[in-house]
């Protein structure tokens, strides 16, 4: 990969790569864009099985974040940051503190939070090297747990979805398949089953999908059978990729609207599900209720706010889907478009010296 050609091509403004031979690890944070605000993104500690799989995940998310940022109408930029190898239990204080220090030296152009692979024991271990760390503990003054607000948002945008797909935004009666019950996927569960919804769900971890499914008297499929399944909503709250030219032909769904980030194995995968008569709700617009919680961080948490701003994905969705069909572009291409506009109408207005 020619990194800064890429960087050229997409806009990035710097790739820092860190390296601490004392404790033995390496990292790397990529900052996107700071037209609106501090790059704020998690810090994913994966065993990449390459350093060219870990530049390409930490570009690939750090600009997802600039874009769910700016749709999200939130006066942040985007970044991330990667760890490349799981360290072991002993030596995580460490690599936490030290790339704390890495943060700091940015002196706030990068913001961290939680993300897979990292957990609030590791944002403590931040907190001790560098302020520009979010998404703590409550018990420290933070905001905790984005993941319930992160659900409710997704459900906000399922039901933009539903009004354009099926001519109103109630759930009830509506067959929706649910890949993935973690953090998101469970708490979306108990608002689906609320509203009527019938639900058929999907999990890899042994028994999660059962215990789900006798909470909510859920159907139960395996891992593969959910592509498969006959529904009116598809879920995705798992990982990243699964919409490919290999899963969209087994879809039988009307609507793709999920949690997970980077859906699309690749942005043009979703002419695809378009032919198909699949309505897709662009990711980073469908999971921003995450960051919008952790944003209001800075100012005060408050959960009422918090929930009071994520609502506020309907009616973004509904002018990204609504945008799409009058521009003739794919959902995603209009996502991509909505979140560019705002930055650079507000670029548009920096050159003024102040
Ligand atoms: P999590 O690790 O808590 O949950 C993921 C779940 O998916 C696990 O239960 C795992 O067993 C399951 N899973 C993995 N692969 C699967 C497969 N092939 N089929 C079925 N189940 C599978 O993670 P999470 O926090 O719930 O996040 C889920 C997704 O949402 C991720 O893509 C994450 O990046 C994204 N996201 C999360 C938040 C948040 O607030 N937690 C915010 C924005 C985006």
């Amino acid at each position: 990969m020619q990194i800064l050609e890429h960087m050229a091509r997409y806009g990035f403004e710097q790739v820092m790569l860190c390296h601490d031979a004392g404790v033995g690890y390496t990292a790397i944070i990529a900052i996107h864009d700071t037209t609106l605000g501090p790059a704020l993104g998690g810090v994913r500690v994966w065993d990449y099985p390459s350093e060219e799989d870990a530049i390409r995940d930490v570009l690939r998310l750090a600009r997802a974040m600039t874009l769910k940022s700016a749709a999200a109408e939130l006066n942040l930029g985007g970044g991330k940051a990667v760890v490349l190898a799981v360290p072991p239990m002993g030596k995580r204080e460490s690599v936490f503190r030290s790339l704390g220090r890495f943060i700091q030296s940015l002196g706030g152009r990068y913001i961290a939070t939680e993300d897979v692979g990292s957990y609030m024991r590791d944002m403590e271990h931040l907190s001790l090297e560098t302020e520009h760390v979010t998404g703590l503990p409550v018990a420290m003054g933070g905001s905790g747990d984005p993941s319930p607000v992160t659900a409710f948002g997704v459900y906000q945008a399922m039901q933009a979805c539903a009004e354009q797909a099926f001519g109103g935004p109630s759930l009830r009666g509506k067959r929706v398949a649910v890949q993935g019950l973690g953090k998101v996927g469970s708490n979306l569960l108990p608002l689906l089953a609320k509203e009527g919804a019938s639900l058929v769900l999907a999990d890899i971890r042994e028994g999660v999908a059962e215990g789900a499914g006798s909470e909510f008297s859920a159907a139960v499929v395996s891992p593969d059978a959910i592509y498969d399944e006959e529904c009116d909503i598809f879920s995705p709250c798992a990982l990243g990729g699964i919409l490919s030219q290999g899963t969209i032909p087994r879809l039988r769904c009307r609507v793709v609207c999920g949690g997970a980030n980077n859906q699309l194995e690749n942005i043009d995968d979703c002419s695809l599900l378009e032919e198909r008569g699949i309505l897709y709700a662009p990711d980073f617009v469908a999971n921003a209720g995450g960051v919008i919680n952790i944003s209001l961080e800075f100012t005060g948490y408050d959960e009422g706010l918090a929930r009071k701003k994520a609502a506020g994905i309907y009616d973004t969705m509904r002018c990204i889907l609504i945008g799409a069909r009058n521009d003739k572009v794919t959902t995603a291409v209009a996502a991509e478009r909505y979140a560019g506009e705002r930055i650079a109408a507000v670029k548009a207005v920096k050159h003024i010296y102040q």
